[in-house]
């Protein structure tokens, strides 16, 4: 049997850049864009070219793109006017995009209060777009602004909007849930109307993630015929997101109900980017990747308890819904209250730390790791002081140096134009190769003054720590009152972006900081291979 091919619409650049706190510069965009198009999606959304010049630029570069259809975005023309009389049209018409989508108003409540025109206008300025579109050699597509909400007050003017376009030769007719607050059980069943109407394979969903229903609305879409699915990476977007491509992607390729029945432009070979890609547009945002993301979060595959943990290890179909490679993932087994040998013996796996099964310092470790779990540690969220320890224990960590003693001051005064003011500084006395140094940090905090302090003069390693930038520090109180145990987590990330996460624990935060930026810095020396005497 023949499978049916589906085409991925990604609007990461366009409705994913209308969400909260985003801004793409253009190499941001292209960076975007060529991961998309290296992935195999079929459409790219790029934005608006010829009202943004951004957008117009990285329209001028998309032959570097080999399989994308590069898409413009833009309103239809306005109605009462010609074509070669509306600026704005003209301007998408005449920009280097390979296809242009048009959107319009779908719902006649929207017709007549905010364009203010009849609905017959909005047919005929639907048709006369796309037919100009086509006349200029661009593949043509409308999206129907809030179909399903225009469906439900006015079935018949919403298909006509739908069809006009059609009629009028459009490639694609976009059904968009603007609003987001569609059910999939409607969304199947006034898809499977529309597409009496006009072939499922000239019909698209767009879906808004309003009531996390977004990925599910477009698979429900998809079993009702529309053959074209909008989405963005990470399901970036307005509002709550868009459908999420990185978890629909995988869902198509690995769930045999659609990957029996359907072929889309990515392989299975390039769905092990998907992880990757996830995480190049955390990077590009500055975000902090989102740990329980499906498929791609580094929650996804993995197990806590230490029964399921040796089961896993036999046959990982056992707690797996697909294997985590096929995505570019990987399998995780947690060290926790829990710990088992052979939850050691899998996080070891992972560090590909060699060591024999019958190692008698893999009971040492696990008994270290039991002792530490009971004071308050927690190395699921830090891996690299996890790692330190079982070398350590296993005997591979040299040691780089000592900090002799350390004192932080917190002072609250006046300073000399008599603002209140609270100052913090540190000092530390470090011993590298038998040679003391004393060097003294200030900070706004006292944490900020030690880590100054620490990270100043660290002698012949100091090249290998000047790149270290602490990016996210994380404070839990893990019994009440002001006696309580605190734990400290310290995200540290090189020049080269490669994050670690280490973990202190103390009655005293400043102790417990102390810790977790000590490992920090041991980790990196012994990840970069420095040399110790
Ligand atoms: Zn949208």
């Amino acid at each position: 049997m023949t499978k049916e091919r589906v085409y991925l619409f990604d609007t990461t650049l366009r409705d994913g850049a209308q969400a909260h706190g985003v801004d793409f510069s253009v190499e941001d965009k292209i960076l975007i864009a060529r991961s998309l198009d290296s992935l195999g999606i079929d459409y790219i959304e790029g934005g608006y070219p010829g009202a943004n010049p951004t957008d117009t630029d990285l329209f001028s570069r998309r032959r570097q793109y080999k399989n994308a259809t590069f898409t413009a975005f833009g309103m239809t023309k306005r109605a009462g006017r010609s074509v070669s009389n509306d600026p704005g049209f003209r301007a998408i018409l005449q920009s280097e995009a390979d296809a242009i989508c048009c959107v319009a108003k779908s719902w006649d409540y929207h017709v007549r209060v905010a364009l203010q025109i009849a609905n017959d206008e909005n047919l005929e300025s639907i048709s006369q777009s796309i037919v100009a579109i086509k006349d200029h050699g661009r593949e043509p597509m409308l999206d129907c602004e809030h179909f399903f909400d225009g469906y439900k007050s006015n079935p018949e003017y919403a298909l006509d909007c739908a069809r006009s376009a059609y009629d009028a030769g459009a490639r694609w007719v976009i059904l968009c849930d603007t609003n987001g607050g569609t059910l999939p059980e409607e969304i199947e069943t006034i898809v499977t109307e529309v597409a009496k109407v006009i072939p499922g394979d000239h019909l698209g969903i767009h879906a808004h993630n309003d009531t996390e229903n977004a990925v599910a609305n477009t698979l429900a879409a998809l079993r009702a015929g529309a053959r074209q699915l909008q989405g963005t990476l990470n399901g970036l977007g307005e509002r709550c997101g868009n459908a999420n491509l990185i978890s629909l992607i995988p869902t198509l390729l690995l769930k045999s109900e659609y990957a029996d029945r359907f072929e889309i432009g990515v392989t299975p070979e390039k769905l092990r980017q998907i992880t990757h890609i996830s995480r190049v547009l955390d990077e590009v945002l500055n975000r902090t990747p989102d740990l329980y993301a499906p498929y791609v979060g580094a929650a996804a595959f993995a197990t806590k308890a230490g029964i399921h943990a040796s089961a896993i290890l036999k046959d990982p179909k056992t707690y797996e819904h697909v294997d985590p490679e096929a995505v570019g993932n990987r399998r995780k087994i947690h060290v926790s209250e829990q710990a088992g040998r052979s939850n050691i013996l899998s996080e070891l796996e992972r560090f590909n730390i060699d060591v024999a099964k019958n190692d008698p310092g893999i009971d040492r470790l696990l008994e270290e790791v039991k002792q530490r779990q009971a004071l308050g540690y927690a190395y699921e969220g830090a891996d690299a002081s996890f790692e330190l320890m079982a070398r350590r224990m296993l005997g591979s960590v040299p040691k780089f140096f000592d900090v002799d003693s350390f004192r932080v001051l917190v002072e609250r005064r006046h300073n000399a134009v008599g603002e209140l003011v609270t100052v913090s500084e540190a000092t530390v006395k470090v011993n590298v190769d038998d040679e003391v140094v004393m060097s003294v940090g200030e900070g706004n905090g006292p944490i900020n003054a030690l880590d100054m302090a620490l990270r100043k003069d660290l002698g012949r390693f100091q090249e290998y720590i000047e790149d270290i930038e602490l990016v996210d520090y994380k404070v839990r109180i893990l019994t009440g009152g002001t006696d309580a145990i605190t734990r400290v987590l310290v995200e540290s990330m090189d020049r080269d972006r490669n994050r670690w996460f280490t973990v202190g624990v103390s009655p005293n935060i400043v102790d417990a900081s102390f810790e977790a930026l000590i490992d920090s810095i041991n980790y990196k020396l012994f990840r970069d291979h420095a040399s110790a005497h």
